[in-house]
């Protein structure tokens, strides 16, 4: 199938029923979503392999990374018993299905069976992506992976149980800011009202995604946010700060904790992009940025070896924070 990288507008249905043949016509499916997952990755990757399960399908399912463990808030996504470390993971899939990925870097270590894979279904809503794939379900309009992986799983004719919506609703309120963004369209709705109607309980998905954390988690946010600069004169407004190893390992706190201060720090009134700088376990920044609209920071990251959304991008900084923002400054 032709790679058709950035298109718009929706997946051809030359597309949709290629991927379909695939996938039926294939006994073992191995699915991958990006490193560091979140909730639309991990849900719709988990949502679609529990389906193919349901159909007998043999499912492997896994992300490309050394330290591999869920994130915390991941955890009571059905289907974790799917994973897999990457290691063993099947090193030339037959066919390989990635979700929320949009270029094979954020694969990580599964990077190589991506290459390796007979056929390459590529399920993603990035306008970043490169099409990848032998076959790519790739709609920009589409607010989360969600939405294409509940279309994939309805064109391949199976039931969507409670299990599997609570992995496709978790990409859908992770992807549209529960239900805030602007991508937050009547379609967004009703697909949230079938997955309702499955019988899955919201609250606690909400609990579960953002609404609880270890006690140490209030004593880093506290220092993150001591630390926090405004700078209004760099483009229309900036607000910044960083959490680094040292802060999270005095509280004992894994990386995938502090993944959510962004969202406290781009509430700031002055500024348009907010951004924070947030040092893993191996010594690397990972970058988050967000925008109110002023600035496309999917462009700005990618000048910097990054990627994502208008609005919501990050990129991996190994130079000391004070060189980052410098060189961050410079493209705002
Ligand atoms: P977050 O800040 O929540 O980690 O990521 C926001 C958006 O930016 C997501 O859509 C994510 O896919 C993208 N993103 C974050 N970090 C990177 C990165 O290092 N490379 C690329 N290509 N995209 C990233
Ligand atoms: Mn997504």
């Amino acid at each position: 199938m032709t790679p058709d990288p950035r298109y718009g507008g929706p997946v051809p249905g030359r597309y949709w029923d290629r991927a379909v043949e695939l996938i039926s016509s294939s006994d073992e499916i191995a699915l991958a979503c990006h490193i560091s997952p979140d909730g639309d990755a991990l849900g719709s990757m988990l949502a679609v392999g529990l389906a193919l399960r349901a159909a007998g399908k043999q499912v492997t399912a896994s992300f490309g990374e050394r330290r591999f463990t869920v994130p915390r808030l991941l955890r009571f996504l059905p289907g974790q018993d799917l994973l897999v470390e990457p290691g063993d993971y099947p090193a030339a899939p037959e066919l390989m299905v990635t979700f929320d990925v949009p270029i094979v870097d954020r694969l990580g270590m599964l990077s190589g069976n991506a290459g390796k894979a007979r056929e390459l279904v590529v399920v993603d809503h990035h306008r970043s992506n490169t099409g990848f794939g032998t076959v790519n379900l790739v709609d920009p309009a589409a607010a989360a992976t969600a939405v294409l992986a509940e279309d994939l799983i309805h064109r391949l004719g199976l039931p969507v149980d409670r299990a599997v919506a609570t992995g496709l609703y978790a990409g859908l309120v992770t992807d549209t800011g529960s239900f805030r963004h602007s991508s937050t369209t009547p379609g967004v709705h009703a697909m949230a009202a079938r997955l309702l109607a499955t019988g899955l309980n919201p609250e606690e998905i909400a609990r579960e995604l953002w609404d609880r954390s270890p006690f140490g988690y209030l004593k880093v946010l506290g220092a993150v946010l001591d630390r926090v600069k405004l700078e209004p004169e760099v483009g229309g407004g900036l607000v910044w700060t960083f959490v680094t190893r040292a802060d999270r390992a005095a509280y004992g706190l894994p990386y995938d904790e502090v993944e959510g201060i962004i969202d406290v720090v781009r509430r700031t009134d002055e500024a348009d992009v907010a951004v924070i700088l947030k040092e893993d376990d191996d010594g690397a920044w990972q970058v988050s940025t967000r925008s109110k609209g002023g600035v496309d920071v999917s462009r700005v990251c990618s000048a910097l070896g990054g990627g994502g959304h208008t609005k919501a991008a990050g990129f991996t900084s190994h130079l000391p924070v004070e060189q980052t923002m410098a060189g961050l400054r410079a493209l705002l």
